[in-house]
């Protein structure tokens, strides 16, 4: 029995890449992840997804987890572009949108009831990672921030590893992209994504619990754990394949582990 009365917790937020399985262009799972998740389901909790990908939507990602053999809703599964909707819909409802991505973002932020578009006006800029982003789009996103939008970064990630038209590679991630707007406008972005605490709190309010009986699960210190106890979670970090570890920067955020695990069967004990 944990300190950490892991019994009473009924929300269990799974990361996605490097923790429930290796990534999303490699859906293979992690054992000791799909043991924890059935335990899980079989305790009458609830696990769900909080994952820092922006490139797909959450139906994307959520029939990935499936074919990977969680079984998880639809209603459960949350991806940085699915954040960032909630983000700007909490702000203004029903927002002008210009979205950079791959078509994921796009989905998700029309799913929230905003008013995804490529013509003035625009109040929010939101930029996903974007392996066929041209530089009309690029330069369009830029006048627009000129002008006074908003500008969004969906996640924070530099650059990610994938696999793109075929071809396996490390490709540029959205906060380069969007390093580029600021540079030519001088406006910083909003990074919404996992480390942000507000994205872990809407994420457990929408599915109807409170902070106090959620748990966030995830190999990243700088994103899961940072930001799930800077949102007043208990956290557990598991160790992954360390060059799988995307960097994310998570400023003055602490990030220790409530618990650190080698595996997650180790989990399955603390009940
Ligand atoms: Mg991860």
């Amino acid at each position: 029995m944990s300190e950490y009365s892991l019994d009473k917790k009924s929300l269990w937020l799974f990361d996605v890449d490097n923790t429930m399985i290796r990534d999303v262009d490699h859906p293979n799972p992690f054992s000791d992840a799909l043991n924890l998740w059935n335990h899980l389901l079989d305790l009458g909790k609830t696990p769900a997804i909080l994952t820092n990908v922006g490139r797909l939507s959450s139906r994307q990602i959520h029939s990935a987890v499936t074919k990977a053999g969680y079984k998880v809703d639809l209603d459960k599964t949350f991806s940085a572009g699915a954040a960032a909707a909630a983000y700007i819909s909490n702000r203004q409802p029903e927002a002008r949108c210009f979205v950079i991505g791959e078509g994921g973002a796009q989905e998700d932020f029309i799913a929230r009831g905003l008013d995804v578009t490529n013509n003035p006006p625009i109040d929010f800029v939101a930029v996903g990672a974007d392996r066929g982003m041209t530089f009309a789009e690029l330069n369009f996103a830029t006048k627009m921030v000129k002008e006074g939008a908003v500008l969004i970064c969906i996640s924070g990630s530099r650059d990610y590893p994938g696999i793109y038209l075929g071809t396996e590679d490390v490709y540029i991630g959205e906060r380069s992209i969007v390093a580029a707007i600021e540079d030519a406008t001088g406006v910083e972005a909003v990074i919404v994504g996992k480390p942000l605490p507000e994205i872990f709190q809407a994420t457990i309010e929408l599915l109807g619990f409170t902070i106090e009986e959620s748990v966030m699960v995830g190999d990243n210190p700088a994103s899961d754990i940072a930001g799930g106890r800077a949102a007043g979670m208990t956290t557990i970090l598991v160790d992954r394949r360390e060059e799988d570890i995307v960097p994310f920067d998570a400023g003055d955020l602490d990030k220790t582990p409530h618990i650190h695990v080698k595996s997650l069967d180790e989990v399955l004990e603390m009940f």
